[in-house]
């Protein structure tokens, strides 16, 4: 039997199949104890009509490899299909997304020469969850779900991974004066935890001037612990200002399976060209060796791959006249690696890695928290009117809450709304104890019982109103957990 590690091999679509067979090559002329078993994912196998990209028995390959190689692939838009990266990482509990970008000035072109950025991206929740709902003619919902456990695993796992790597910062990206509840359950874990790693800085910024921050002065940061969504885009923005999408592998780490992959997409506009860069897959590939306890394979490629862009050899998306040497094809620039393979770069300080560093998050003590109701949100669709006329329906139909106000795409309406507010068929009523003071915005609702919201959701729907979703307004530990409406 072979002693070869297996792993889950996936060529993907698109410059997929180029460059992990660039990739898959030099990792046999470096001597990697590792044997490819191939699975399909991505366009073919959603044509066949499997709506998550990924055939039923590549489930157990992955399971029984523990480890995915995986080349990217093309998401058909829209049309019932499932995003295969978000099932495969969230189905088997692929918590952290480590993106390393570090610029390699001056052998490819970048204005921030000192860049040394690692972007952890939570990737499980937020607005990826794809819970998504049309709910009236005019508007669709989705919905975005953090939680304590995923926020605890995935901030924890980047101090743990600054502390392993010599880090210094941590910085985490949010949009709290926004998202109060969502980034701001985020933001306070943050604060939480880094009082755990004293000897580590932690910072915070709001994620839209913080990721124009990172591109114009990325110098400034070094771990970089964000949600799903911001963590997706900051880290194509800093792989590009270091020098090409193309050049940034990551890996997605779980409990048990770790999946590995370049951050760039299929680039169908480049497929099939020989053009694409493979060096996004290569860098992936070193994480995965050194992942697998083979640091010194991985050292040896990537050395051989620095040297190789110190000697100016380039794919097109890095190539510039006076810097570069030869502008090479996607195949001749893997094969410049494995001529490199064994050799260190004379300008780059040489790699080494030592064993792979374990990462251990502890296991999440949920803590119930006492909670009390004391509200409703009844959304409805409503073709549109006033809202004046809208209350008075509502009014008459409150009898043991009180209506409170009404929002419209979460602009208050009702009581005293401005004339100017557009007005969409997507009605926010809010219900409360009738004893709540109406100056109330603090942790001062009352409470009311569960059978009142299902006899008002009994009597909205006799008067011929259209309610499609509800949500509970809830006090935990005495405190008001649900957002106001604009401007209540
Ligand atoms: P993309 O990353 O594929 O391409 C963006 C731009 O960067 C294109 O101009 C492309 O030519 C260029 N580029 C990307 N990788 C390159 C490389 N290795 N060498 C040279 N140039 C490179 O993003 P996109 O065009 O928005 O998405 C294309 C498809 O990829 C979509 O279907 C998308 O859903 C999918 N996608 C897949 C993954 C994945 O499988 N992990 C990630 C992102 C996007």
């Amino acid at each position: 039997m072979s002693s070869k590690k297996k792993i889950a091999v996936a060529k993907g679509d698109g410059i997929g199949p180029e460059i992990m067979d660039a990739t898959l090559r030099i990792l046999e002329a470096a001597g990697a104890s590792i044997e490819p078993v191939f699975i399909d994912i991505g366009e073919q196998v959603y044509k066949k009509g499997h709506s998550a990209g990924i055939e039923p028995a590549s489930w157990d390959i992955l399971r029984d490899t523990k480890v995915f190689f995986k080349a990217p692939i093309t998401t058909p838009q829209g049309g019932g299909y499932k995003s295969l990266n978000v099932t495969v990482r969230t189905t088997l509990g692929l918590f952290a997304n480590v993106r390393p970008c570090i610029s390699l000035y001056p052998y490819v072109d970048t204005k921030h020469p000192k860049l040394d950025v690692v972007i952890v991206r939570e990737n499980e929740e937020d607005l990826y969850t794809g819970i998504e709902h049309k709910q009236t003619s005019d508007t669709v919902q989705c919905l975005k779900l953090i939680s304590r456990p995923g926020s605890e695993k995935i901030i924890r796992y980047a101090f743990e991974y600054a502390k392993a790597y010599g880090r210094k910062k941590v910085t985490a990206m949010v949009k709290d004066n926004i998202m109060k509840q969502s980034d701001g359950l985020f933001h306070d874990v943050f604060k939480e935890i880094a009082k755990e790693y004293p000897d580590l800085e932690a910072a915070s910024e709001i994620i839209d001037i913080g990721a124009a921050h990172l591109a114009e002065r990325p110098q400034a940061y070094d771990v970089v612990v964000t949600l799903n969504l911001y963590g997706d885009i900051i880290s194509d923005i800093v792989a590009q200002v270091a020098g090409s999408v193309g050049m940034a592998g990551s890996a997605n780490i779980g409990e048990v399976v770790s999946m590995f992959e370049a951050i760039h997409g299929s680039a169908p506009d480049i497929a099939g060209k020989n053009i694409a860069n493979p060096s996004g897959l290569i860098n992936a590939a070193v994480m995965m060796l050194v992942h697998l306890g083979q640091p010194d394979i991985a050292a040896k490629i990537q050395n051989a791959w620095l040297l190789t862009i110190e000697e100016g050899i380039h794919t097109g998306d890095i190539y510039k006249a006076g810097v570069s040497r030869i502008k090479v094809g996607t195949k001749e620039f893997g094969e410049a690696v494995i001529g490199n393979l064994g050799h260190l770069p004379e300008k780059f300080k040489p790699i080494s890695f030592g064993k792979a560093k374990a990462i251990h998050i502890p296991e999440y003590k949920r803590k119930a928290l006492e909670k009390e109701l004391v509200g409703v949100d009844v959304f409805l669709d409503w073709a549109p009117g006033t809202s004046e006329e809208l209350a008075k329906k509502l009014s008459a139909v409150s009898g043991d809450l009180k209506l409170r106000m009404i929002t419209n795409r979460g602009v208050k309406v009702y009581p005293n709304g401005a004339p100017e507010t557009f007005l969409t068929d997507h009605w926010r009523c809010r219900f409360v104890n009738p004893e709540t003071p109406d100056t109330e915005s603090g942790d001062g609702f009352l409470k009311i019982q569960p059978e009142q919201i299902a006899k008002l959701l009994l009597r909205i729907s006799e008067a011929g109103l259209d309610s499609i979703q509800t949500d509970n307004l809830y006090k935990f530990q005495g405190k008001r957990a649900f957002s106001l409406g604009g401007g209540e």
